[in-house]
């Protein structure tokens, strides 16, 4: 897919604020400073379409932005920082919890893993939550520059193997890398694909 246009819309923490539009909507969501706002860039070819910073945890908002004009990328906040309250998690996790059981035009999800890391906690009962539900995802592992070319299919079977503890069959992945472009065709290509479907 190309990128015509990419540009905001809208932020909030209310679901029944984003936008009316019925257009099928893909969201991106993971542990803070998992590179989920370099991967938005990235994939829009923007410089700061997302903001990206070394601070973790400052994207608490459901943040909607409009691609080609046919379909919305959501940017979601990132969980699991500590030093973000628990009352204020507690309220992250609710209206999160609120925009995937009620966002009816939610066609992906797509759950960022840094691809350094041993699966973590946080990240598989996120993914269970989605199962449970119902909601469809993908993964993608980022930051796929930062290992070596042996590591980075250990740690992919690592996590494999960890996900069939829980699941039948495994989602589909992708590989990415923002700094090399690494895995921007074959998302776009999956999220054309679905738009199509
Ligand atoms: P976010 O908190 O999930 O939005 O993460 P950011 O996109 O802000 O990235 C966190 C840090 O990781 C920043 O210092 C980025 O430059 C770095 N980073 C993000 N993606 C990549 C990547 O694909 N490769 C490398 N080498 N660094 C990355």
């Amino acid at each position: 897919m190309k990128i015509k246009s990419a540009e905001f819309v809208i932020s909030n923490t209310d679901v029944f604020k984003c936008p009316k539009e019925n257009l099928p909507e893909y969201a991106f969501i993971g542990r803070s400073n998992v590179g989920k706002s370099s991967l938005i860039n990235m994939l829009t070819n923007h410089k700061s379409l997302a903001k990206t910073s070394g601070k973790p945890g400052k994207t608490q908002l459901i943040n909607h932005f409009i691609i080609n004009k046919n379909w919305f990328l959501v940017d979601l906040p990132g969980y699991g920082y500590a030093s973000v309250s628990k009352d204020k998690r507690k309220t992250f996790q609710k209206f999160i919890k609120d925009y995937f059981n009620k966002r009816m035009q939610l066609a992906c999800t797509f759950v960022l893993i840094d691809s350094r890391h041993a699966p973590q906690k946080i990240d598989l009962e996120f993914m269970e939550f989605l199962g449970i539900n119902g909601i469809p995802f993908c993964i993608v592992f980022t930051k796929a520059d930062k290992l070596n070319k042996s590591t980075l299919p250990k740690n992919i079977e690592i996590y494999k193997k960890e996900l069939l503890e829980y699941w039948e069959e495994l989602p589909t992945y992708f590989i990415s890398s923002s700094t090399d472009k690494t895995g921007r065709e074959e998302i776009l290509d999956f999220i054309q694909n679905v738009n199509d479907s």
